[in-house]
């Protein structure tokens, strides 16, 4: 496919949304695309599953290199439609950044694990010989949120299908678009690498109601969800295998033998990627008191805004708004029309016009503040002073309360770093870089954008969405 030009981006986004405002799923034309209309997108969900059942039954028939094939094609194509899934991302949401959502599709598209992470055991002994091979569960639901949308449908069907099974999508409410554009696309590869015309499924209008059928629904065999902590409790109350990949709160320390300039710079880095929108991403720094002031100008120097504790609590008043849980209790949730947004808008929602190079908000705050607290997934970065190691590491563990999802630290003190890992127990923990290392941009292993923490998975790939096979044979088959 050659390069897609901006006018031609244009054209398709406005294309694709306005087609899925109308729920339309008729035909359309689109530029060089060709007169198409979405593949595997269903207006009932058991219509949905009955399509992957047969889409399961015949990836199960394929050779590994038939799946490989297809996996190869859709890294291909996410590779080329990056620039349209990154705009029509932001355009449907209302956030994140267009840049770094491509360079998101390009990371799930060259880092993601294919075939090559499903391996069989075999063990020999004076019985004879045992294998264990990871067989795939049959038809897998996939509940999917809508801050990284369409890159986690591609990440979850590579993985998925490497592993053999089939997919059926029920992505989150507000990015119905991008994620049918990206089931869509999976559909697109398989069909040109020779294999069903329709692999993986989705909801024309996914809701709750179609969510609870995919839970319930007897072909559905392994649930894995992405999203905050409803969703997940959700899918792991349900009664079948579940993988719960839930909400984080990373918290960063930097103590007095860190690198304070490149600290600063990663900080800023990590935090502003997506407009803070990935769940990994540094949410509150704790900072040694002798080192917070040349902290905070290293990250005045790369795009921070500084502001006030009266500022702050204004802000917090427009970012946070009240609700009441399920048992009356009053408490704060994020103002969805704040999350993922640039910097700048923020900012002008206090009085403060700034220009758009300016991409994060920082404050020194409490460790009460709300901004500690909240989850709150935009550019907003609260700096809480401590004392020493044993105070940052009490306050951060406390902050991250206890998802143990991620956490970051830079210092060169090795005794500190052992000491902050082993006591916020999280999935992931990145020492000197911005967060994104975590999930290998910029750091060693595999992308997902699947962080598996409550279930235990944790960063996962096709071999987590396998079971476990053992087949016997006694007394034989040993060559020695
Ligand atoms: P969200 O929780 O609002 O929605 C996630 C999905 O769950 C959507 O498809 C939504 O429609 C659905 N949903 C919500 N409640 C449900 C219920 N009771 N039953 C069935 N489905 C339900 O997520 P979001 O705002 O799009 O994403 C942000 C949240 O997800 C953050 O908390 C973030 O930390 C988390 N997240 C975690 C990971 C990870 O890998 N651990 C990755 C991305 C996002």
């Amino acid at each position: 496919m050659p390069n897609i030009s901006e006018s031609e981006i244009r054209e398709v986004v406005n294309l694709v949304l306005n087609k899925m405002k109308a729920s339309d799923t008729s035909d359309w034309d689109s530029t060089h695309y060709g007169p198409r209309k979405f593949v595997g997108v269903y207006s009932d969900m058991n219509d949905a599953i009955s399509a992957v059942q047969e889409a399961y039954l015949k990836v199960r028939a394929m050779s590994v290199e038939q799946r490989e094939a297809i996996i190869t094609e859709i890294r291909r194509l996410t590779r080329a439609e990056a620039p349209i899934m990154a705009q029509l991302g932001v355009s449907e949401t209302g956030m994140g950044k267009v840049e770094h959502k491509r360079l998101k599709h390009i990371l799930v598209a060259d880092k993601t694990p294919g075939t090559e992470d499903i391996v069989s055991n075999a063990r020999t002994g004076d019985n004879g010989l045992t294998l264990v091979e990871m067989a795939p569960f049959g038809v897998v639901g996939a509940i999917t949120p809508s801050t990284n949308p369409s890159e986690t449908i591609i990440c979850n069907s590579i993985g998925m299908i490497a592993a053999g099974n089939g997919v059926v999508f029920n992505p989150h409410p507000n990015a119905i678009a991008t994620s049918n554009y990206a089931v869509d696309l999976v559909n697109r590869a398989s069909k040109a690498a020779g294999g069903p015309e329709v692999l993986v499924c989705s909801m024309v209008k996914p809701t709750l109601e179609s969510a609870a059928i995919m839970q319930s629904h007897p072909l559905v065999r392994l649930l894995v969800c992405t999203g905050g902590p409803g969703v997940v409790k959700a899918v792991l109350s349900s009664g079948k295998k579940a993988i719960g990949a839930g909400a984080g709160n990373p918290p960063v320390i930097v103590d007095d033998t860190a690198d304070i300039k490149k600290a600063g710079k990663d900080i800023i880095d990590g935090c502003t990627f997506d407009n803070n929108l990935p769940c990994i991403a540094e949410k509150e720094v704790f900072a040694f008191r002798n080192i917070a002031d040349e902290l905070i100008s290293a990250m005045l120097k790369n795009g921070a805004y500084m502001i006030t504790s009266e500022q702050a609590d204004a802000l917090a008043k427009i970012v946070l708004v009240e609700a009441k849980d399920k048992k009356g209790n009053t408490r704060f949730v994020v103002n969805r029309d704040c999350v993922g947004r640039d910097a700048h808008v923020l900012l002008a929602k206090i009085g403060i016009n700034v220009s758009s190079d300016i991409r994060c908000i920082i404050c020194e705050t409490d460790f009460n503040h709300l901004f500690v607290q909240e989850e709150l997934m935009m550019p907003i970065l609260p700096i809480v002073r401590v004392n020493n190691i044993e105070e940052a590491i009490e306050l951060a563990v406390k902050a991250e309360h206890g998802n143990r999802h991620t956490a970051h630290m830079h210092s060169k003190n090795i005794d500190n770093l052992s000491a902050f890992a082993r006591a916020v127990e999280t999935t992931i923990f990145v020492k000197n870089a911005p967060s994104y290392a975590g999930i290998g941009f910029g750091g060693e292993g595999h992308a997902t954008f699947t962080i598996a923490g409550p279930t235990g998975e944790g960063i996962t790939s096709a071999r987590s969405f396998t079971r476990q096979r053992r087949c016997v044979m006694a007394d034989s088959f040993r060559i020695i």
